[in-house]
């Protein structure tokens, strides 16, 4: 068969109560995705419904029917997991768990979780901190998800916004091989990498963790200039980044069976922008007046029913 290097891309999606992943995949086709990420439930809080396995088969016969690949969706781990501080260490380690145990069920290959932030023990500690609650996770957790540990903006006490730091979680974790890297391209801005050259970037990263480790990348544009370390997202070419930087990095060879996915602010806080945003990522064309065509879109459709 011919080798196929199509475009991953989707955007984060909404998993609600009652249609959970069924109601995920659909929002994803409605934006012409074809991969996505979700949460399985609130991103802020841990309340959690148990999950409805006839809602996930109808949800795979879906995405079969319009070509996503269910090994290249990616879920995200709540923010208020933070493995770096020991007040919050049994806690995350019990919930991390059980988020990886309804991966499992979900039938999801990948489980993206910021590392933690310290929180005034310092660096070296939270690393140490992070790594005593991944090895206590990975000793309980048998299952085939894997974790994504993301690169970070460095805002606050946050770990993980340089490769170095991340090399010595992989480094210190016994199953390390179930350890992974999503890379975020605002995170990335923010921290001090220069996306210009990213080709750069990528070639430190290989150097100190390896390009194999990667598996989801996070595409969005910063509000920030380049090592701010306030990580605001910005929709795709409006920001410091800018649209072409972010094109080289979205079609980069050596990532292309990568998932590449749109965590971009909704428009005006209503209107999610991933349709549109895709549509100009597929065809490589900035369109300035962006924002006024998701506003027209969205307007019509709800004039029209
Ligand atoms: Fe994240
Ligand atoms: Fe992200
Ligand atoms: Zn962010």
């Amino acid at each position: 068969m011919e080798k196929q290097n199509k475009l991953l891309i989707g955007s984060h999606v909404s998993f609600n109560k009652k249609d959970q992943l069924l109601a995920s995949v659909q929002e994803a086709i409605s934006y012409g995705a074809n991969t996505f990420m979700f949460y399985t439930g609130a991103p802020q809080n841990t309340a959690r419904s148990p999950i409805d396995d006839f809602k996930t088969i109808e949800a795979m016969n879906w995405m079969k029917a319009n070509q996503i690949d269910i090994s290249k969706v990616i879920v995200h781990a709540p923010y208020i997991i933070n493995l770096a501080n020991r007040k919050n260490l049994e806690f995350g380690v019990s919930f991390l768990i059980e988020e990886l145990e309804r991966c499992s069920e979900l039938g999801m290959k990948y489980l993206v979780l910021h590392p933690g932030s310290h929180v005034g023990v310092g660096v070296e500690e939270g690393i140490q901190n992070i790594v005593e609650g991944l090895n206590e996770v990975l000793k309980k957790y048998h299952g085939n998800t894997m974790i994504l540990l993301e690169t970070m903006a460095g805002k606050g006490s946050e770990i993980g916004s340089n490769f170095h730091e991340l090399k010595q979680i992989l480094n210190g974790v016994t199953y390390s091989n179930r350890l992974g890297i999503c890379m975020d391209t605002c995170h990335l801005n923010d921290a001090g990498y220069d996306l210009t050259d990213f080709d750069q970037v990528l070639e430190e990263f290989n150097q100190i963790i390896g390009i194999d480790k990667i598996h989801c990348i996070h595409i969005n544009d910063s509000k920030n200039t380049r090592g701010s370390h306030k990580d605001r997202h910005e929709n795709i070419g409006f920001g410091t980044i800018g649209f072409d930087s972010l094109i080289k990095i979205i079609y980069h060879e050596q990532l292309a069976t990568i998932p590449k996915i749109l965590e971009t602010p909704y428009i005006e806080g209503d209107y999610p922008p991933y349709k549109q945003e895709i549509e100009m990522i597929r065809n490589r064309v900035f369109h300035e007046n962006l924002r006024q065509e998701i506003i027209s879109f969205y307007k019509e459709t709800t004039i029209n029913k």
